[in-house]
């Protein structure tokens, strides 16, 4: 895995609210743990940064799939339609999408999957978003879209029954507890203040009190494990599942097996940085451990596929047919069409450093664009 080590300038530390509100509480309080860091960096009710702004797209810090090109959203509501139809095509289901961002991905998702008859009669469109600021933003995106949406703040308020779920970049902004294995045994990395009270990393105690993965046997000095506690949406999507049919696709980047390292990552305006630079105003990310998500999954009782790549499970999907068609009818733009798929596809970005997951009730058949074991 290609563990992230950005250095730290302290010239180029930013006071940002948060900044200031957490160098407070731990000189209150002590070092406060890196989940608990990342949780208050993009969640804090006042300063968190999904809380305050439009995070996403040119005008923001990062852009995702969904923003780079149409062909994106609409391959995953075809996958959608056929996955109901695998269903057994239920007159009423939810269609759901966990960390909906702009709301893009979902409006080109159901104008694509419009053309399959049944489909958006039946689909119970459920966005699940805590930011206010973000459901505003994909209140406007879908307000053409035909579909009646509603809202949810947390994917545990989601109720049992047929289901397909939907997240690209969901994942990676679930805080990580960092283990570092140290002489006597393994402690945890926290963020604490440096002796002129700046914020630093450190080292403490750790109150993890959860098994530890296999490979973690094999840690020497200075080796660090990052631990996702994906417990919210496992045990929710094992809920909803005990309902009725039920698929899950969950696209992210990541690494297809667990290692070592620390992959603790911001992003500001398009601009990797180190995470301690812009508290709040950065995003913070960390690669997903695909190996470690299955597992999760697959202990709560639901089937899992083997992990594709990005462009593997786009090429199945049909996405040169499709962006070939979208091209011959938008001639104008069919240069600015090839690159966006080419970005989305890129063997060296992209398309191998993201990985789709796809999960079902064992009872279904396997989902599109997934090989068969
Ligand atoms: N899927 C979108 C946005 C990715 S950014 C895209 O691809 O463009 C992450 C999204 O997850 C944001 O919408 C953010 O507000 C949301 N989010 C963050 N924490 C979440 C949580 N615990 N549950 C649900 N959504 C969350």
């Amino acid at each position: 895995m290609n563990a992230v080590s950005m250095s730290y300038d302290p010239e180029a530390r930013r006071e940002t609210p948060l900044a200031l509100a957490l160098k407070a509480r731990i000189a209150r309080d002590g070092p406060i743990p890196v989940a608990d860091f990342m949780a208050a960096c993009l969640g804090d009710e006042t300063h968190g940064y999904y809380r305050t702004r439009q995070a996403i797209g040119t005008q923001g810090d990062f852009v995702t799939a969904p923003e780079i090109s149409q062909v994106f959203g609409e391959l995953i509501g075809l996958w959608a339609a056929v996955v109901w139809r695998q269903m057994g095509a239920p007159s009423r289901f939810q269609l759901v999408e966990v960390g909906p961002g702009r709301g893009t991905m979902m409006a080109d998702a159901i104008r694509a999957a419009r053309r399959v008859p049944g489909f958006a009669e039946a689909a119970d469109v459920v966005l699940v978003e805590p930011s206010p600021v973000l459901t505003e933003t994909q209140r406007a995106t879908l307000s053409q879209s035909g579909a009646a949406v509603r809202w949810l703040p947390d994917i545990s308020d989601l109720s049992p029954g047929p289901t397909i779920i939907l997240a690209n970049e969901l994942l990676d902004v679930l805080p990580v507890v960092q283990l570092v294995r140290q002489e006597g045994g393994w402690r945890e990395r926290v963020v604490r203040l440096d002796p002129s009270g700046r914020l630093d990393f450190g080292s403490a105690e750790t109150s993890w009190s959860g098994a530890l993965p296999a490979f973690a046997d094999r840690a020497t000095a200075g080796d660090i494990i990052e631990l996702r506690d994906l417990a919210s949406v496992t045990e929710a999507a094992a809920r909803i599942a005990s309902g009725g049919p039920f698929a899950g696709l969950f696209i992210d980047y990541g690494h297809e097996a667990s290692g070592f390292g620390d992959t603790l990552q911001a992003v500001r305006q398009h601009r990797a940085e180190h995470p301690l630079t812009s508290p709040g105003e950065a995003d913070l990310t960390t690669q997903v451990d695909f190996a470690a998500a299955s597992a999760a999954f697959h202990a709560t009782g639901l089937a899992v596929e083997p992990l594709v790549t990005q462009a593997e499970w786009l090429g199945a999907l049909g996405i040169a047919e499709r962006a070939s068609r979208l091209m011959a009818a938008n001639p104008s733009r069919a240069g600015e069409i090839e690159l966006a798929i080419a970005r989305l596809m890129a063997p060296q970005g992209m398309g191998t450093r993201f990985e789709a997951l796809g999960v079902r009730s064992p009872g279904m058949a396997a989902l599109p664009g997934f090989p068969s074991r």
